[in-house]
């Protein structure tokens, strides 16, 4: 049974929450963990780019040559229970996650319900909110190096994550699988908290228009940590429009797609926050999105 896919020339809208329009010569389609590693085999000698949701990402070409491979892992993603611990695949959706957890009486994921992603691109950036991130309940993570073209199981030391930050990165691992910690809990209290938290998100975020969730990491200075949206809104960026790409009215610390944004829109935009909040607060801040160059 064929359980690999691959599309040429390739619209990738769907591939990324923020809705830019953008093509692939080489786009893969894995139903499987099998057919996973298969397309990691076949593309060893293409720039590889590994898309989950796509709600992390930037596609800043609007279209991407024969020399790229694009390989979404969303169409394959188990999630089990094993030995005492849960084994999710990287395609494993965070809210199937969360959902997962309630109905198991696992407590402690409460968080990821309402952040679109994948465990894959959840544990590149350690995803999370609150105190809460994906991080603090990996026990292992298999994964592929391309440099050694190995495939091994590592166990994350204490530095492995950060805040939106992770050692997989660093390396240029791709997560095929992890297996994470099952806290006990309670299933309504957790239904309670995921119903909270999506209130809460809901009210306070811009879901009427694609997006892909916070652009900026919140920076530092001086040992003080700042709220992206507040310094946009000292700097009159709340509402700022370049084309169809707007900072967004609702928070300031989205950008958002009105409709038709090109790249060139969202990257222009990109960089006129950076360059106002510079100058007016001698502050670097530094993408939170990954730009797919
Ligand atoms: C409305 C909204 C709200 C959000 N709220 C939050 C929030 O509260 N907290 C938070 O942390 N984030 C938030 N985000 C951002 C996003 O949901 C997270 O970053 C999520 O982890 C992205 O997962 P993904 O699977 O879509 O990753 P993608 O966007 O597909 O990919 C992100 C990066 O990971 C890489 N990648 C993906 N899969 C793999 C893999 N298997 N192996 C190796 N590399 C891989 C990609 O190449 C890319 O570099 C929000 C986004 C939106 C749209």
């Amino acid at each position: 049974m064929n359980e690999l896919f691959l599309l040429h020339d390739a619209s990738l809208k769907r591939y990324n929450t923020l809705g830019l329009d953008a093509v692939a010569s080489n786009l893969y389609l894995p139903f499987s963990q099998e057919a996973f590693k298969q397309a990691l085999i076949q593309t060893k000698n293409k720039t590889r780019v590994l898309i989950g949701r796509g709600a992390n990402i930037l596609l800043a070409r609007a279209y991407y040559d024969d020399s790229y491979a694009f390989i979404v892992t969303s169409n394959a993603g188990d999630l089990r229970l094993e030995n005492g611990e849960m084994v999710a695949e990287a395609g494993v959706t965070l809210d199937r996650l969360a959902w997962f957890c309630i109905e198991q009486s696992i407590g402690g994921f409460e968080f990821a319900e309402d952040i679109p992603g994948t465990v894959g691109g959840a544990l590149i950036m350690n995803a999370g909110q609150f105190e809460y991130t994906i991080g603090m309940y990996v026990n292992w993570i298999d994964v592929y190096h391309p440099a050694s073209d190995e495939f091994k199981r590592i166990y994350p030391d204490p530095d492995f994550f950060g805040y939106r930050r992770s050692k997989l990165e660093e390396e240029g691992a791709v997560v095929l699988a992890c297996g994470l910690r099952t806290p006990p809990g309670e299933s309504m209290k957790s239904l309670e908290k995921v119903l909270e938290y999506k209130r809460e998100r809901y009210r306070k975020q811009p879901r009427n228009y694609p997006n892909a969730g916070s652009v900026f990491k919140r920076p530092t200075k001086d040992g003080e940590t700042y709220y992206v949206w507040k310094l946009f809104e000292e700097t009159g960026l709340r509402g700022y429009r370049i084309g169809d790409a707007q900072v967004s009215e609702k928070h300031p610390g989205f950008i958002v797609n009105l409709g038709k944004a090109s790249q060139k829109d969202v990257l222009d935009l990109v960089n006129e926050c950076m360059k106002r909040v510079k100058q007016r607060f001698e502050i670097d801040l530094q993408l939170e999105w990954k730009v797919i160059d």
